[in-house]
């Protein structure tokens, strides 16, 4: 495992490996940039194969924090967590705290929250060991499980695109394909049924998937098919790169907008998806309702602040969208742009002034 080359290649600013003999911990913090504050970013726990694979991951979401900071015009930078274990099975107060105690000591340069496999509870046992977290439960003053404002996030900034691609002002009627059902994509399937949206869901877990047919009049599809379904959007709300090589091809649909991170297995997937004529929303202008939240939360929970800073996701699709037709590229390309933009005009001020 090359440490230093992984994180040179996209200007890292930090990487903290944490061991711990008694709980057994062991995560990653990666600090990707710091120019506009300190570093934010979700801890995540899942079973990585390797250790290479827990960096590789940490460093992609870590990086991916910055950006979404940037565009959203948040004033903080980009981080992340990962502890390398199955969250059914390892899951416990030891492990939690002693991450803790490893986010305590980088002393406000990370700050922490929930993400796939840690809860809002999991975030007020990590509270014990540090000051450096947020995405609290709503009695201990936090703004709850940030899952459904990044899903009203991810309506709004639908409805940019499907201005833009379809020609309607309204969500009614369009078609919906949505990969995952867990804090984000029932919550969207919720919205969506309410706008009178067109429903098609998959989740691995078919009792998620029964409960969308109930409730919003979903149609299901099998979590390998969901790729190949004739409607408007496909919405992936569960993993990261499944915009790869084997799907890119396979996807029917004319908008790509969900709420995963990194979406792109790589960059020249959204070059491919712009030559299908498939619109791309990028995901972490689309997706930026749960850092929304969960920075709502530091500056004194306001339920309403966080959901209109929310709904505010379709002018910048909008902005997105703008810069792509006058700059000529990828959306994926003109939102790198707008974010790195801003990070680039910060820095100059901070220097001019320092
Ligand atoms: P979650 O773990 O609650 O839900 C993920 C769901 O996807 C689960 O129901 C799981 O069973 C399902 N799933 C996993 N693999 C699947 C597959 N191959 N096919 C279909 N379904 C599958 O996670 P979440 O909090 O809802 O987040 C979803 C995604 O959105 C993640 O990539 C996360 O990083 C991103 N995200 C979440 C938030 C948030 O506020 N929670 C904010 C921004 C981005």
């Amino acid at each position: 495992m090359e440490v230093f080359s992984s994180l040179a290649q996209d200007h890292h600013e930090q990487v903290v490996f944490c061991s711990d003999r008694v709980s057994g911990l062991r995560s990653i913090i990666a600090i990707h940039d710091t120019t506009l504050g300190p570093a934010i970013g979700g801890v995540r726990m899942f079973p990585y194969e390797s250790e290479a694979k827990a960096l590789e991951d940490v460093l992609r979401l870590s990086r991916a924090m910055t950006y979404k900071s940037a565009a959203a015009g948040i004033n903080l930078g980009g981080g992340q967590g990962v502890i390398i274990g199955d969250p059914e099975r390892d899951k416990n107060e030891l492990i939690l705290r002693a991450f803790g105690k490893c986010v305590n000591g980088l002393n406000g340069r990370y700050i922490t929250a929930e993400d796939v496999g840690t809860t809002v509870e999991d975030m007020e046992i990590v509270r014990y060991e540090t000051k450096w977290v947020t995405g609290l439960s709503e009695a201990m003053g936090g703004g709850g499980d940030p899952g459904p404002v990044s899903a009203i996030g991810v309506k709004h900034g639908l409805r940019a695109c499907v201005e833009e691609v379809l020609g309607k002002k309204s969500l009614k009627g369009v078609s919906v394909v949505i990969q995952g059902l867990g804090n984000v994509g029932m919550y969207l399937a919720q919205v969506l049924h309410q706008d009178g949206c067109k429903l098609f869901v998959a989740d691995i877990v078919s009792s998620k998937a029964e409960k969308a047919r109930e409730d919003f009049k979903a149609e299901i599809v099998s979590p390998d098919e969901v790729y190949e379904v004739k409607a408007d959007v496909f919405s992936p709300c569960a993993l990261g790169g499944i915009i790869n090589d084997d799907t890119v091809e396979k996807l029917k649909v004319k908008i790509v907008a969900g709420a995963a991170n990194n979406q792109l297995a790589e960059e020249k997937h959204g070059e491919i998806l712009q030559k299908r004529n498939i619109f791309y929303a990028p995901d972490f202008v689309i997706g930026a309702g749960g850092l929304i939240n969960v920075v709502n939360e530091l500056e004194g929970h306001k339920p309403e602040r966080a959901l209109k800073k929310a709904q505010g996701i379709y002018d910048l699709m909008k902005r997105v969208i703008e810069i792509s037709e006058s700059e000529k590229l990828p959306t994926s390309a003109a939102a790198n742009l707008l974010a790195e933009n801003r990070i680039l005009q910060v820095k100059r001020f901070k220097q001019r002034h320092a």
